[in-house]
């Protein structure tokens, strides 16, 4: 009997296996046919001044527009962009279109912002990668400050000197250079200060228990302040609360994304915020963003 049911568990185990690899495969096919079809759309999340509730940016954050599963979130293809290598052209695709429409928002006279783009990993161990976004750059004209570029702890860890030689070179060329997802890697205050860096942008895991999480708040401070030590910028992302952007206002965070203020939203959406009346410090109670 036990024979026969370990015969029965391994058939299982490797059917389901077989399943999985079918499913990985069919779309891993799905992707590259996307990506030649060009399925995918760019949102955008407004960056705002805490001082002021001025847009200083905009995150570009890429969507897969599948013809029959609609609007699927990054989560569930960059991995498997990563492991496939899909992710170079994707992630190159998505550096130009987001740059073409920031030429054409330069181009209709939309105030001055920053356009922050995402790397992953395999982008950033290329060793021409800042010889790739210059010439990007000069394809749509724009000013190499007006970009930041997106990289996670890790990914400068796990490259060590030659990463930092890519840093460098991205710091030559003049775009802005900023930790995401900061506070759930391993990189140390000493191991920062020597990074080129411009800016650092709090986990939202770390904004999310603000202010009722003493631990949570405690460690959002803590970032704050040790950023402001090295002179970084602090940004935090995923400021869904008054609560939460009234203590990080007061705690000296610079700038904030979040629900609060908008979700990534199409380009128009972007026109439209920023046509909206400016809204002076002050005209709301404390500050905080009126609602929309
Ligand atoms: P990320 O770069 O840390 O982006 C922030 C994520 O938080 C976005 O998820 C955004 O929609 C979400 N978010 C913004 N405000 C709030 C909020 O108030 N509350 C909550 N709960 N979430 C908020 P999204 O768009 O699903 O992107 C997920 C991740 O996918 C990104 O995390 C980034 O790591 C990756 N990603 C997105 N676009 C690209 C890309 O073009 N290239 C690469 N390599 N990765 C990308
Ligand atoms: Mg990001
Ligand atoms: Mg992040
Ligand atoms: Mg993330």
């Amino acid at each position: 009997q036990s024979k026969a049911q370990g015969r029965n568990t391994y058939r299982y185990y490797t059917e389901s296996l077989t399943r999985a690899a079918n499913a990985r495969l069919l779309l891993e096919s799905k992707l590259r046919r996307a990506l030649e079809r060009e399925e995918f759309i760019l949102h955008f999340q407004p960056q705002v001044a805490m001082a002021d509730e001025r847009i200083l940016g905009v995150e570009t954050l890429v969507r897969w527009q599948d013809p029959e599963e609609g609007l699927i979130p990054p989560d569930s293809f960059i991995p498997l962009a990563e492991e496939t290598g899909l992710i170079i052209p994707l992630g190159a695709w998505v550096l130009r279109q987001a740059c073409r429409q920031m030429r054409d928002w330069r181009a209709a006279g939309m105030p001055t912002m920053t356009l922050a783009v995402n790397l992953s990993i395999q982008q950033f161990a290329q060793r021409d990668l800042a010889v790739q976004v210059g010439a990007i750059l000069d394809e749509y004209d724009l000013p190499a400050s007006c970009l930041e570029l997106e990289l996670t702890e890790s990914m400068i860890m796990h490259n060590d000197a030659h990463g930092i030689d890519i840093l460098n070179a991205m710091r030559e060329l003049g775009v802005g250079l900023a930790i995401d997802d900061f506070g759930t890697g391993y990189s140390s205050l000493g191991y920062l200060k020597r990074l080129p860096i411009d800016r650092l942008k709090i986990d939202k895991s770390f904004v999310q228990g603000i202010p009722e999480d003493r631990n949570d708040a405690e460690i959002a401070a803590t970032i704050i302040a040790m950023a402001h030590n090295l002179k970084l910028q602090v940004l935090a992302e995923g400021v869904e609360t008054q609560e939460q952007h009234a203590f990080l206002r007061e705690a000296g965070c610079e700038a904030y994304q979040g629900y609060l203020f908008s979700p990534p939203v199409p380009a128009e959406k972007i026109e439209a915020l920023l046509a909206a009346p400016f809204r002076p410090n002050g005209s709301t109670a404390e500050g905080l963003p009126a609602p929309r």
